[in-house]
């Protein structure tokens, strides 16, 4: 029997993620420490309670409250607790003790990356972080490793799984927002407070964690542009879908070029947007996730899976485990996290991207001329227009006021604050009754 040299793995956290990793670990030892070349041996468990109940046996004496003392001596700390403190201060403690650290917290590592990373490097430490974006799948590793070598355009990801559970259910239940919440709620997709996940806030801390890896450039989770999904309604889904499309939220890094001065930088965004149903992403249903990379060699890649789930996640953690370990066994220090190119993050005003818009006018001549004209003056460009049927406003559904009609419009690449500008243009011209509906596309066909 080969002897392995054993690694000393302390866990901090034993939750719906942390249970799985100590359970696994414990039942699949032996052939992790194969592939790793050491014998990783759970040294100990930290948690709040240490007599909660917990969703994988772990035995009673590897569970312990005292985390600051079960990183003293340990090779491999797996950060499992989530939140920003005590984590934070946990992982530099176990980094400048030398430890290789891994983690799945990608609020911290939105939040105070930087610093972490800086800690691992101080000592030839690392800091491995499969999970902390879309849990399950592998996205960090291929874009780390694999598409080193290639120069990412675009990464478009649906990375979060409450969302687009929702919309998803909107799509093809017809189901209003309300109700596909509450569904989600009941099924156990959606967290009593659902807001840090309809509101965007977790979708944007994996877009800033992807741009700044994709782009090799700190994107701070402040410069990520956020819209949730809390106005988008059931008429928005079902006119979308008629027109072919579907809504999806997405988180977008991109490399861009800013129209004035001609400079390349990154533009890290999260926001409600139409996908054409030809678009893989469109394909992704229920709480799945998928990232979808646009790459200058490569072309275009779809990695998709579960984004969400405690041994889901659990399997990215090991993952780290493995590589951790057989960095241990060959030694030399950690690979630093690259930020060499430190692009300029834009702001959305400098994106470009199609839109499409759906104004609610009175049925008569002249009108449509009056709008195009709008549109022309602020250099947007209209790339097709339908006008529906006097009748109920499909998106809105009103029926009550002056017969009207609704034009959906959509436009050629613009940038945002020519967008804006125009739609602020068509709301005080007059010439329609109301602007029912801005949505940016996209994805090709
Ligand atoms: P969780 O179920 O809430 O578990 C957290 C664990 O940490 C619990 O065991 C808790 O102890 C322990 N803990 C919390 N604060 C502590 C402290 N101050 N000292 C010691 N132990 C402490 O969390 P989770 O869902 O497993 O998520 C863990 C991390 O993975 C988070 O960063 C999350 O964002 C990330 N993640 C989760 C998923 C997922 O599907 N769940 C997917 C991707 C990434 P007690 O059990 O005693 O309360």
């Amino acid at each position: 029997m080969i002897e392995y040299r054993n690694l000393r793995v302390a866990l901090l956290g034993a939750g719906s993620v942390g249970a799985q990793v100590a359970s696994l670990l414990q039942k699949h030892g032996d052939e992790l420490a194969q592939r790793s070349g050491a014998g990783l041996e759970l040294v100990g468990v930290a948690v709040r309670d240490v007599d909660a109940p917990r969703t994988a046996d772990i035995p009673r004496d590897l569970l312990t409250t005292d985390a600051e003392g079960l990183i003293v001596g340990a090779d491999i700390v797996i950060e499992l607790m989530g939140g920003l403190e005590p984590a934070r201060s946990y992982i530099l403690k176990a980094l400048s003790s030398g430890a290789d650290v891994i983690t799945a917290n990608k609020a911290l590592l939105a939040t105070h990356g930087p610093e972490l990373f800086e800690a691992a490097e101080q000592v030839g430490a690392q800091l491995y972080y499969e999970a902390a974006v879309a849990a399950a799948i592998p996205i960090i590793r291929p874009l780390r490793d694999s598409l080193a070598g290639d120069r990412i355009k675009r990464i478009m990801g649906i990375v979060n799984g409450t969302t687009n559970f929702i919309l998803d259910r909107m799509d093809t239940s017809g189901d209003s927002l309300e109700s596909a919440l509450a569904t989600a709620t009941e099924l156990g997709y959606a967290e009593a407070d659902p807001t840090a996940d309809i509101e965007g806030y977790d979708a944007a801390q994996k877009a800033a964690i992807l741009a700044s890896l994709a782009f090799h450039t700190t994107v701070p989770i402040d410069r990520v542009y956020r819209e949730g999904i809390t106005k988008v309604t059931a008429a928005q889904v079902d006119a979308a879908r008629a027109a072919g499309y579907v809504v999806k939220l997405l988180a977008i890094a991109e490399r861009v070029t800013d129209r004035e001065s001609g400079t390349e930088g990154v533009s890290a965004r999260v926001y409600p947007a139409l996908v054409p149903r030809s678009h893989p992403l469109a394909a992704v249903h229920g709480a799945k996730n998928a990232v979808f990379i646009e790459a200058e060699a490569a072309g275009d890649l779809m990695f998709y899976g579960a984004g969400a789930g405690g041994i889901e996640t659990a399997s990215a953690v090991l993952g780290d485990l493995v590589s951790a370990a057989r960095r241990h066994v060959i030694g030399g220090p950690g690979v630093a996290e690259s930020t060499h190119a430190d692009l300029p993050v834009f702001p959305i005003s400098s994106v470009t991207t199609r839109y499409q818009i759906s104004l609610r006018v009175v049925d008569q001549p002249g009108v449509l001329a009056a709008i195009a004209t709008l549109f022309s003056e602020h250099s947007v460009s209209i790339e097709t227009v339908e006008q529906s049927v006097v009748g109920p406003d499909p998106v809105t559904g009103e029926t009550e006021g002056a017969p009207g009609a609704t034009l959906v419009i959509g436009t050629h690449e613009a940038s945002e604050a020519d967008l804006s500008a125009t739609v602020l243009a068509i709301d005080a011209s007059g010439v329609v009754s109301s602007v029912t509906s801005v949505l940016r596309v996209e994805g090709s066909e």
